[in-house]
């Protein structure tokens, strides 16, 4: 598709007084911006990078997706042939599975989440996630026995990992793995390698809500990512920061949710209660990898600002921002680091994941 704007990379740089970083492109080439969209892991993905010319831009975008469309099929729950489902059909039989390197890397970030928020991030929370899916077909709130059911079958210490032996165990019969809280700030992560492994540093990745960012574009303090709003009257006007090396992602009901009675239910599920969140917010993460970005938006999302905050205080190059609408007013919240990641109308001299 590439749509191109042109870019004398040597002649801006030069006006800014930019140094070129070693074995980065070839001081005297020309960069162009090519732009490449595909669906990936259900949503559109979009894949940004400077490059002497389309062909060549065209081929590693090419792998970068075949990198996320290989991720997808390890870690998809809808595909019953990829590692998860496979994974989670094994449920109740006490057997420990051995899994492939790359579903261990989120598994473990997972529970890592799921420990230090008490389980309001949590991966086995699929049965829930299925039936506020299935409330959401048929516009009807799940019956409370339902929920309660369901709740046999989740929580985070019933998935037992073994580093040792790189293996997964799911304790309680009929479990769910769902990766959608963390899975695409991974594939962003991994596909942005690919570039990166290719000669190309200076590129973008996203997919719906999450982004991983390399080097700058030329001459650029950073990516300028625009930071998504809440969806009522009255809500702040979104923010754009600047973005590179690190990565960005948003959660909240905005995306997907569910009208019952008058009630807006959040495609996010708190663990603890079986219900989705009604607390009508979007939270926005920077951090220094997708994955990261990712599992953190979603917590925040579950905990709740106060203690979605303090935990993004804990967390060490990661920034947050919240705002939501829990009652009759807006509220606008922010990590002590969101103050020093650049945006647009000041002068971003610092990377966004400064410490
Ligand atoms: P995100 O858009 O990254 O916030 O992820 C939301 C998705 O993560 C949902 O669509 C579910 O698939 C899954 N999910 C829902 N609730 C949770 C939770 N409490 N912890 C982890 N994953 C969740
Ligand atoms: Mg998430």
């Amino acid at each position: 598709m590439g749509l191109r704007s042109r870019f004398r990379f040597n002649a801006l740089a030069a006006a800014l007084g930019l140094g070129l970083a070693a074995g980065h492109a070839a001081p005297e080439l020309e960069l162009t911006k090519f732009v490449f969209e595909k669906a990936e892991m259900g949503v559109p993905f979009r894949v940004s990078l400077y490059a002497a010319d389309e062909a060549t831009a065209r081929t590693a975008a090419d792998a970068a997706f075949a990198r996320i469309a290989e991720l997808n099929g390890v870690m998809s729950d809808y595909d019953s042939d990829a590692e998860l489902s496979r994974l989670s059909r094994t449920s109740g039989q006490g057997r420990a599975v051995r899994v492939g390197d790359a579903l261990w890397k989120v598994l473990v970030r997972a529970q890592e989440f799921s420990a230090r928020s008490e389980g309001a991030f949590d991966i086995t929370v699929g049965p829930l996630v299925n039936v506020w899916r299935r409330a959401r077909r048929k516009q009807e709130l799940p019956a409370p026995e339902l929920l309660a059911g369901m709740m046999a079958r989740v929580g985070f210490k019933k998935l037992r990992l073994d580093p040792a032996r790189q293996t997964a165990e799911l304790l309680a019969p009929e479990m769910r793995l769902d990766l959608g809280a963390i899975a695409k700030g991974f594939a962003c992560d991994e596909a942005l390698a690919v570039l990166r492994q290719r000669g190309f540093p200076r590129a973008l990745v996203g997919g719906s809500g999450d982004m991983a960012a390399g080097d700058a574009p030329p001459g650029e303090p950073g990516w300028r990512i625009e930071v998504a709003a809440l969806d009522v009257a009255g809500a702040p006007l979104p923010q754009v920061v600047f973005l590179r090396n690190g990565a960005i992602a948003t959660s909240g009901d905005v995306f997907q949710r569910v009208e019952i009675a008058g009630r807006r239910y959040s495609h996010i599920v708190d663990p603890r209660t079986g219900l989705g969140l009604t607390d009508h917010s979007l939270v926005t993460v920077i951090a220094p990898d997708g994955m990261t970005a990712d599992a953190l938006s979603t917590t925040v999302s579950v905990l709740g600002p106060e203690q979605g905050l303090k935990l993004v205080e804990e967390t060490p190059g990661t920034a947050a921002q919240v705002v939501r609408k829990p009652g009759e007013r807006i509220e606008f919240l922010e990590s002590a680091r969101w103050r020093n990641v650049p945006k647009a109308g000041s002068t971003p001299t610092q990377q966004p994941t400064t410490r």
